[in-house]
């Protein structure tokens, strides 16, 4: 009942000349493609990859947002710049804005809202760090992250929504979680999202892992019952890894 959702996560990488090469590649060789996917390029190269993406099978992602819709905010991007660039969906709660810079769930709750309003869709970033993991927390951290991310977030906007569980300790590090820890955990974070919403919307919700996603280990995260995609990162930045990964099974 759930489509396989495989989004690339470009990071502060590439310019917009190198973007627009990767994309270009991704619209040729996924054309065919039987997933859901999207890409989240620098603010920088949205408008080009865009323009690239636009009326394919691709979606346009951005990597943040503001928690304002506009104003005295120096540096940062609204939801209303990027809907005008054709932004469809945009990653909130990233562990690189939770632990660089601070973003708490409080903030990246209010992000969600804005972003749901304004009919974007969302991938609310969920996991736990090393520390939490080995104290036996990572539970209870996803739980908390789940939670407080999607306060005051509607039935119906629940649709709009994607968790990707990432544990920080696998992010960029080489190291992922085993197909059998990262499924207990989205079985976990499934049934606090049936206590919220039901067990119909706890069915129906994406759930992505993320954490150094390969070619040869996405096939065997994704035949898990509870993993339904991924959100990639290193890997992300070549047609040669990516495409493997967006075209399994
Ligand atoms: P990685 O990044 O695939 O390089 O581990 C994943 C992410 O941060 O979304």
């Amino acid at each position: 009942m759930r489509d396989y959702f495989i989004a690339g996560n470009w990071k502060m990488h590439k310019t917009r000349a190198e973007a627009a090469d990767l994309a270009k590649d991704l619209v040729a060789q996924l054309k065919d493609g039987k997933h859901k996917y999207l890409v989240a390029p620098s603010f920088t190269s949205l408008e080009t990859v865009g323009a690239i993406v636009k009326g394919t099978n691709i979606m346009l992602g951005a990597q943040n947002m503001a928690s304002e819709e506009q104003g005295a905010h120096t540096g940062e991007v609204s939801v209303l710049q990027l809907k005008d660039l054709g932004v469809q969906a945009v990653i909130l709660g990233h562990s690189e804005r939770r632990h660089i810079y601070k973003e708490d769930d409080a903030l990246i709750n209010k992000k969600v809202k804005l972003a749901l309003q304004h009919g974007m869709e969302v991938i609310l970033c969920v996991g736990e760090l090393l520390e939490e993991r080995e104290s036996g927390k990572a539970e209870a951290v996803c739980e908390t992250q789940t939670v407080k991310g999607l306060e005051g977030v509607s039935a119906a906007e629940l649709a709009k929504v994607t968790i990707a569980y990432e544990p920080v300790w696998a992010i960029g590090t080489g190291k992922t979680a085993t197909p059998e820890d990262a499924d207990a955990i989205h079985a976990y974070v499934r049934k606090v999202v049936a206590k919220l919403y039901g067990e119909d919307a706890a069915k129906k919700i994406c759930i992505q892992y993320g954490g150094s996603v390969k070619a040869d280990n996405a096939a065997q995260l994704m035949a898990k019952e509870n993993i339904d995609g991924a959100l990639v990162g290193g890997a992300a930045l070549k047609a040669d890894t990516f495409v493997p990964i967006a075209k399994f099974g």
